[in-house]
């Protein structure tokens, strides 16, 4: 926390708005729209709510297909299943970690050719570990077949990618260029509410539609009348000052984040076989989790091994999430991996890979102690 949230936590609770709507929900909402760059937004208690009111909002319903990339947490592909849809995931690319565009087509080819491009109602594209995926490459394809991108940023708020806009190169926030996108509040994400997640637009009767759903879907009388099912999603006025003062600090929170990165960077980039998490030129990563792989037959050493020796010293590193088509969750559902018949990128980022501590708070004697342990690690 950075201070000031008790400010607004205060004001809500002198105000006595301690409710899922009042000033603090309406400000953090046009807040963080102006901080982004888009129409509006809507708070909602999570991310994975905000991603199933987007998947409503797109019309996605029963043995409807969902595009997705694979190398993501569950909850990117989660809220396909509420709706009843099949998800259809997407490999990586080694250059981002982030969507195929290749594998993409392809997987528009087959629907195509095997008629059920249809039912395919929107893509989901996730922006991993605080970076943007080719954004421009996968607009490009999805624009061909007409479907809709809600774009997963829980973990890149605060970055940046640039798009080409009639020959100018113009920055843009990551999880504005979909149809939707989505952040998330979570604990471990670059800024929390402890919970909480924002569905952006720039299509703002969407965005009300949504906002009706996330309350029930209380129709406009005086009783209490429904005409559609509603969901209990808002974010409540509390939460949403926490959301306030955080993002007072978000640009300090990003320079932090890739300080942290860069530390990891300089002290083990010489070490044989250790790759960071690339950064495009086309953007700006937060570098919310500093991430890398490494030869296990090289450093003598698997992934599982070192997270647990590094635990032995109380110091919490994780494998790089578990592609969704490997989850047993999603056994039989289609995948389409980078290469046609070669390597699948998200298994190589899973067996291979790693995410170091990167807290924003983290000291350098902090830093300096998980470096030291991970060299003895591999020594
Ligand atoms: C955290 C996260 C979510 C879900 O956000 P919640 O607010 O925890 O529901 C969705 N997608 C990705 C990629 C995430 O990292």
């Amino acid at each position: 926390m950075s201070g000031t949230e008790l400010d607004y936590i205060k004001e809500a609770f002198n105000s006595n708005w301690i409710s899922p709507l009042g000033p603090n929900v309406d400000a953090f909402e046009k807040e963080l729209a102006e901080t982004v760059g888009v129409k509006g937004a809507v708070a909602l208690s999570s991310g994975t709510a905000a991603i199933h009111l987007a998947l409503h909002l797109l019309d996605v319903g029963h043995e409807d297909y969902v595009i997705c990339s694979s190398l993501t947490f569950a909850a990117s592909a989660n809220p396909i299943l509420y709706q009843g849809a099949k998800p259809i995931f997407i490999d990586s690319d080694m250059e981002s970690w982030n969507m195929s565009p290749q594998a993409l087509e392809r997987a528009f080819i087959d629907a195509v050719e095997l008629g059920y491009l249809e039912k395919i109602k929107a893509v989901i594209v996730v922006n991993l570990y605080g970076q943007s995926a080719d954004m421009d490459a996968i607009i490009k394809i999805c624009s061909q077949y007409g479907k809709p991108i809600i774009e997963d940023a829980a973990e890149s708020l605060g970055a940046t990618y640039c798009t080409s806009n009639n020959g100018q190169l113009v920055s843009k926030a990551s999880g504005t260029f979909g149809e939707f996108g989505i952040y998330s509040f979570n604990g471990n994400k670059i800024i929390t509410t402890s919970g909480g997640g924002m569905l952006v637009s720039n299509n703002l009767e969407a965005l009300d539609k949504a906002r009706f759903w996330a309350t029930q879907a209380r129709d406009k009388a005086l009783h209490y009348q429904h005409s559609e099912m509603g969901y209990n999603y808002r974010m409540s006025n509390v939460l949403a000052g926490i959301g306030r003062g955080q993002l007072k600090v978000l640009d300090d929170r990003v320079e932090a984040r890739r300080r942290i990165f860069k530390r990891y960077e300089e002290a083990l980039q010489g070490i044989d076989s250790i790759a960071f998490m690339p950064e495009l030129s086309y953007g700006k990563s937060t570098r919310w989790l500093t991430a890398l792989t490494f030869d296990a037959s090289i450093l003598n050493i698997t992934v599982a091994e070192l997270c647990r020796m590094l635990g032995e010293h109380n110091i919490e590193a994780r494998p790089v999430w578990k592609p969704l088509h490997l989850q047993p969750l999603f056994k039989g559902t289609k995948y389409y991996s980078h290469e046609v018949n070669g390597m699948s990128v998200s298994d190589f980022l899973f067996e291979n890979g790693v995410c170091l501590p990167s807290g924003s708070n983290m000291s350098s004697e902090q830093q300096e102690r998980v470096i030291d342990t991970f060299k003895r690690s591999i020594q």
